[in-house]
């Protein structure tokens, strides 16, 4: 099943976690409508902006979040969230496209370390009131408000 021209409701529950322990990653009538406006609102333009990418994360049933040590009520749980990078495309870049361009809940840049572009990834969700809320992420000095490069 499509969930826009370029997206699939198989690529946004793939999970390698979810096959190799054999966890049920299915989502409910509400999960594929929060997946379907994701795939609208989010990653549809992104692919046309910038073409082809891969979705590390899409939907994640409360049973993987558990197993991956990801909380329950993280918006991958409501099918609201993705995780993702374009290759050839600084992850920073891209969030500050996201940015610029779209109506986003929460925008998380993960993980990234300046100069090295394919570090991290990007964190995008969907909601009912977007708050366009932009966050950095890393390990060590955890969640931090804003989009930042340092
Ligand atoms: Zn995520």
């Amino acid at each position: 099943m499509n969930l826009s021209p370029n997206f699939s409701v198989a690529e946004l529950i793939k999970s390698q976690t979810a096959e190799r322990k054999g966890i049920d990653n299915t989502p409910n009538a509400d999960h594929l409508y929060n997946m379907r406006l994701l795939a609208e609102q989010i990653l549809q333009p992104i692919r046309d902006e910038f073409g082809p990418f891969i979705v590390s994360s899409g939907y994640r049933s409360v049973a993987l979040c558990e197993a991956i040590g990801s909380k329950a009520t993280s918006q991958h749980a409501k099918g609201q969230a993705g995780d993702f990078e374009v290759a050839g495309i600084d992850n920073y870049d891209l969030c500050k496209w996201i940015e610029e361009n779209l109506e986003f809940d929460q925008l998380i840049l993960e993980c990234y370390k300046p100069g090295q572009p394919n570090s991290g990834w990007v964190h995008c969700s969907i909601s009912d009131s977007p708050r366009k809320e932009t966050l950095t992420y890393d390990r060590s000095r955890g969640y931090r408000p804003g989009l930042i490069r340092d």
